[in-house]
């Protein structure tokens, strides 16, 4: 607090260094108990169709409410998870809380994208956790996408392609997340039995000659019959920059933030057209 910043101004760095150090302990000891406390949340940001701009999917993004902390971000705790097995009641969670909600919308049909930790399919029983959510849910499965996302690194490759060949076996469309970030998802392309590719955002940000990469990355991926998506879209100018790139898919803050699903939903109002009739598998 003010009161107590005050009191301990003497030493100010070393204050803040040892409350930073507190929260982090704190969420790191109160982090088991997310679920059961039903502390977890979820927000949806659609993905755009560039064509006409209607809204043929939402991913989901994780957000954690705490009662003393306020809101933290995935990429806070997300990474604490994956150190042990919670990563995988926190994404059993996810999974089942954002099928069930698109699977409540159906008739006006939407895709919907969870983010999956590498770590979650390095178990057998994954494959088993998304039967459960698509029956509970009653989500037909090619409404379900799995992002693959970079945030742990890819250590049991063999295991990775066996698990994931069987959720896709259901219908489940797979996409590898944040292609971009780190070099080492390149090598993933030709390995990974994926359907999508989504670029990451920092594409948007750099400069021209990087971004000069960015035609011929997309060439690679079309020609791996892989479907490119650009996430990261803020302005006119990227969203333009994405449409002479010959992408039709794209997310980012231009077209819509993260937000409780009633509210993305609401964003929405165009037809809408789930993604495999713009893009056939
Ligand atoms: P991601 O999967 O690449 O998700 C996109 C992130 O970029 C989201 O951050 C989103 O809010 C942000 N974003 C979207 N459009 C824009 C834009 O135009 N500009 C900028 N600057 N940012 C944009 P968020 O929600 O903080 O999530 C961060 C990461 O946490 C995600 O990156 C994903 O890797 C991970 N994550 C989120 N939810 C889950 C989950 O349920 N499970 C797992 N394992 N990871 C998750
Ligand atoms: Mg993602
Ligand atoms: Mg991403
Ligand atoms: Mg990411």
């Amino acid at each position: 607090s003010a009161k107590r910043a005050g009191k301990d101004r003497w030493r100010p760095f070393a204050a803040d260094a040892s409350e930073g150090a507190r929260t982090s302990l704190e969420l790191r000891t109160d982090l088991p108990y997310v679920v059961e406390r039903d502390q977890l949340t979820v927000e949806y940001q659609p993905v755009v169709l560039l064509d006409d701009d209607s809204i043929v999917a939402f991913e989901a993004l994780v957000r954690w409410d705490h009662p003393v902390h306020g809101r933290i971000m995935p990429d806070r705790f997300i990474p604490i998870a994956e150190e042990s097995r919670l990563i995988d009641e926190i994404g059993r969670w996810v999974l089942t809380s954002a099928a069930c909600t698109v699977a409540d919308s159906v008739g006006r049909s939407v895709d919907v994208s969870v983010n999956i930790s590498p770590r979650q399919l390095e178990r057998w029983g994954f494959i088993d956790d998304v039967r459960k959510a698509l029956a509970t849910s009653g989500l037909d499965p090619r409404r379900l996408v799995i992002e693959v996302t970079e945030s742990a690194s890819i250590d049991q490759v063999d295991q990775v392609v066996a698990v994931l060949t069987a959720v896709r076996s259901l219908g489940v469309r797979v996409a590898l997340d944040d292609l971009g970030a780190g070099f080492a998802s390149l090598r993933h392309l030709g390995t990974l039995p994926i359907d999508i590719v989504k670029l990451d955002r920092s594409f948007m940000r750099r400069p021209m000659q990087e971004r000069d990469l960015l035609p011929g990355l997309i060439e690679l991926i079309r020609a791996l019959e892989l479907i490119p998506v650009v996430e990261g879209v803020e302005t006119r100018a990227q969203h333009d920059l994405a449409m002479r790139l010959g992408v039709r898919l794209a997310q980012g803050f231009r077209y819509g933030a993260p937000a409780p699903f009633a509210e993305a939903w609401s964003m929405v109002d165009t037809p809408r057209r789930p993604l495999d009739e713009v893009v056939s598998r």
